[in-house]
């Protein structure tokens, strides 16, 4: 079986959450509003193995695990556009924008065998799957698979990192782990946001003062956006928190 593929750059894509490595959530912290998205997965569910590589496990009770997905992100309600989305639809960062946007539609959360699904297009999307597209997908293989090697790479490069800060979270924080119960409950799945400042405590290469310069008016201008906007009040309060936060952490130095 093959499927066929092409982006014609109709920017659909580019709204909502973004999820990221560890690299270009440091890289674009002038850019995105950042947060850590925590997503359990239930035993026998497809993603699970590589839920639990690139993530951590969480032992809810005797024999029941979850594996938990952890997502640094740009987290920006769906109603929202990429902040670097041009005015003509087209990546203004186009030579340099995240791992994730290369390996589109592609995604390096599922195993390469499981992607078929991602090359349906979803409602409104304009992705050209015509016979004149190119083949991207046959036999469960993709064809030409650098950019999703490299995203996967980094997946797998910065587990360890993830690992150690979710794993102190777990242990340290019953909040999270309530959180996470009871994300895991939900029907259609649930997921916990926390704040990104915690990851830097284990990047030992990241200054954290620099860190917060570039994303608190980030933080700020997204909270002066979501402000009053009916259905945005998580958002909002979750900017505001950041902001406060980080405003904090400045004073101190
Ligand atoms: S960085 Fe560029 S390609 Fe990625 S979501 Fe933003 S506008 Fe789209
Ligand atoms: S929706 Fe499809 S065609 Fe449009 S930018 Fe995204 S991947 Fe490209």
């Amino acid at each position: 079986m093959e499927r066929r593929f092409q982006c014609t750059a109709c920017g659909k894509c580019c709204y909502g959450w973004l999820p990221l490595s560890l690299h270009d959530a440091i890289e674009n912290a002038g850019r995105f509003p950042l947060a850590m998205i925590w997503t359990p997965h239930r035993q026998g569910a497809k993603s699970f193995q590589v839920t639990a590589r690139q993530g951590t496990t969480l032992e809810i009770s005797k024999g029941k695990t979850l594996a938990v997905q952890i997502a640094p992100t740009a987290y920006i309600p769906h109603t929202f556009s990429c902040p670097a989305l041009a005015a003509d639809n087209g990546c203004s960062i186009h030579s340099h924008k995240p791992s994730r946007c290369r390996a589109m539609p592609f995604s390096p959360t599922r195993e390469e065998a499981e992607q078929s699904a991602l090359l349906v297009p979803k409602p409104g999307w304009l992705c050209d799957i015509s016979e004149s597209a190119p083949v991207v997908y046959r036999d469960k293989k993709i064809i030409n698979g650098d950019d999703f090697e490299r995203e996967r790479g980094q997946l797998m490069d910065q587990a360890a990192v993830l690992k150690t800060y979710a794993d102190h979270l777990i242990a340290t924080a019953p909040n999270v782990v309530a959180g996470l119960i009871q994300a895991a409950n939900k029907k259609r799945g649930g997921y916990v946001v926390l704040k990104f400042t915690a990851v830097l405590t284990r990047m030992a290469h990241v200054d954290v003062a620099d860190f917060c310069r570039l994303q608190l008016p980030v933080m700020t201008e997204y909270a002066e956006k979501t402000a009053g906007e009916k259905g945005l009040a998580d958002y909002h309060e979750y900017y505001a928190e950041c902001a406060a936060t980080m405003e904090k952490l400045l004073a101190r130095r």
